[in-house]
């Protein structure tokens, strides 16, 4: 087994790893860095919890330790789609430079920019950046990007999924054409492909498939419950189990909001995550969920990513999404490391066809669990209403949208009507 003494990595890296206590690299890091240590380009399927971050970390760190020329000018740059990742990233990248004298800042949106221009002010050799608020900062010439030597492309998928996709491009045209550059995307649909020939030259490719050893370690169960019903079951599993600390899905945050207060009215200790949150408000809701004090963290898909706490034990979908890869990301948020972890999906009939897409991605059935007070029969698919369906349904019979609100969550009846439309 390889040890990172192997990639003849300098000494005050492998000081920082051993501090840190990483004695062997990971799959990602031990294909990913000799790869990048030779300054090629590369293509990375690999999502947060595989160790990418070191993985491209080191050798970055390693690279401008070797061309070190006495100037302070950022040389690499990481652009990530959340603020919670671009801390996190920014984070290891201080713990593996600490003892260096390399300085690494972070700059993300939805904070006032003052301190992090104060940083940027002090000189810089790595940036991790949002994409919103890096442009804004290159617009007002705080950021310059003109010797940059590494730029490194991180979640791209998510990214596309956000719309960043222009800032993206934007980004490109900004920066040096002559570079070396990274590009990591958890899937690697015709999109991302489309878009990482945009950005890389003649790369080398590594893929690290997280997704079944998740779905293998973490044990998987489908409760079939009515959408009605669903907050009733939660307080209940809650109720009735303990759990350390539970993640809990929503699609929307507005649907976040909703369950903390059912669980806050169930005196159940709960807070959401998701962006209409302020970056503050964010980080003390996390900290307070990493530190077991929030028991129960409700949040969205695009808030959760990079949520990193090393004892969650159980992950509800309290709505199932209709990616099937979300849900492998999702439940890939337990059972970390040597942890087993538990997932539990609702699942009514809305999104029946959503888990059968989940179960052919995994290639096996998800055990049913009947024996709980809210079990709903059956197993005919019902179609969710196209995005604005309720809205024109009611237009067309003069009601107003108050009234089209009441149907649509009465459930049944409503949605047969609106099958046979
Ligand atoms: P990442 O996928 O970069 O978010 O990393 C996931 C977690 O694994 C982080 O908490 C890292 O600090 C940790 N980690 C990364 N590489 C190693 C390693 N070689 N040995 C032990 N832990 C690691």
């Amino acid at each position: 087994m390889k040890t990172f003494r192997d990639f003849g990595l300098d000494p005050n890296i492998l000081k920082a790893l051993a501090k840190e206590g990483y004695t062997h690299p990971t799959p990602i890091q031990e294909q990913a860095i000799p790869i990048l240590l030779k300054g090629h380009d590369l293509l990375g399927s690999a999502q947060t919890g595989t160790g990418k971050t070191a993985a491209f970390a080191l050798p970055i760190i390693q690279h401008l330790l070797k061309e070190r020329d006495g100037r302070r000018s950022i040389k690499a740059l990481v652009v990530t789609p959340t603020r919670e990742l671009a801390i996190q990233i920014s984070d290891n990248f201080k713990k593996y430079s600490a003892f260096t004298n390399l300085r690494t800042a972070v700059i993300f949106g939805g904070v006032k920019q003052g301190s992090q221009v104060n940083e940027l002010d002090k000189g810089v050799d790595i940036l991790i950046a949002t994409p919103g608020r890096l442009l804004d900062l290159v617009g007002q010439k705080i950021v310059d990007l003109s010797s940059l030597d590494y730029f490194v492309l991180d979640e791209a998928d998510q990214m596309l999924d956000m719309g960043f996709i222009h800032d993206i491009k934007r980004i490109i045209r900004i920066i040096p054409q002559k570079r070396q550059s990274l590009f990591f995307s958890a899937t690697m649909p015709k999109n991302i492909i489309e878009l990482s020939k945009e950005i890389l030259g003649n790369y080398k490719r590594v893929s690290i498939a997280p997704e079944k050893p998740a779905a293998e370690r973490v044990s998987q169960v489908v409760y079939r419950v009515a959408k009605a019903d669903k907050p009733k079951l939660l307080v209940h599993l809650l109720n009735e189990n303990y759990y350390f600390t539970t993640l809990v899905f929503s699609r929307t945050k507005h649907g976040a909001d909703k369950i903390v207060r059912k669980l806050k009215q169930a005196n159940i200790k709960a807070e959401a995550i998701h962006g209409n949150k302020s970056q503050n408000a964010r980080q003390r809701t996390l900290k307070a969920f990493k530190d077991g004090k929030t028991p129960v963290l409700v949040a969205t898909d695009i808030a959760a990513r990079g949520i990193d706490v090393e004892e969650l034990s159980l992950v509800v979908n309290y709505d199932l999404p209709n990616v099937a890869e979300t849900y492998v990301h999702r439940i890939g948020r337990t059972g970390r490391a040597k942890a087993s972890g538990i997932s539990i999906s609702f699942c009514d009939d809305m999104e029946l066809k959503d888990l059968w897409a989940i179960e052919e991605l995994l290639n096996k059935k998800i055990e049913r669990v009947e024996d709980q007070p809210y079990h709903l029969e059956g197993n005919t698919p019902v179609d969710r209403p196209a995005p604005g369906q309720h809205r024109r349904n009611a237009q067309k019979q003069g009601q107003g949208q108050g009234q089209a609100k009441k149907r649509q969550s009465s459930g049944k009846n409503f949605r047969r009507k609106s099958r046979r439309r």
